[in-house]
């Protein structure tokens, strides 16, 4: 066994994430493997784009309040200790709600040529607000 480096703690991209998001990425494949891990920290309003994984991911929340949002218009609210499983390919986004932080941790599988995540429009305000009240 070994003790894995981890890489610093970054800025998610602005071209992917609306408001600051900040992400630890604490274990990347080891062929065969594929498996990839982060922590993904959301502050107040913050949220992802809408995108979906080519192979699924599943999001457990450790901290605060949060949501997942499908096309679909189905919220799921995101509270510590829940757990919530995207299919691949169904689009969504996931998120803090507007009054508190919300970290959850991401687990998805790699594609070989990156994470297989595809990645779409931002969700704008008048989206957020609608699948958040
Ligand atoms: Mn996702």
């Amino acid at each position: 066994m070994e003790l894995e480096p981890v890489a610093p703690t970054a800025k998610a991209p602005d071209e992917r994430f609306t408001g600051d998001v900040y992400v630890d990425i604490f274990h990347t494949p080891r062929e065969p493997s594929r498996l990839i891990g982060s922590l993904v920290r959301f502050t107040p309003g913050a949220r992802t784009n809408w995108h979906s994984h080519a192979l699924g991911q599943t999001l457990h929340c450790t901290d605060g309040e949060g949501f997942v949002v499908s096309r679909d218009g189905t919220v799921i609210r995101l509270h510590p200790g829940g757990t919530v499983w995207t299919p691949p390919g169904e689009e969504h986004w996931h998120g803090a709600t507007d009054a508190h932080l919300m970290c959850h941790y991401a687990l998805l599988e790699g594609t070989g040529d990156g994470d297989g995540t595809t990645w779409l429009e931002p969700v704008t305000d008048e989206q957020y607000q609608q699948a958040t009240t």
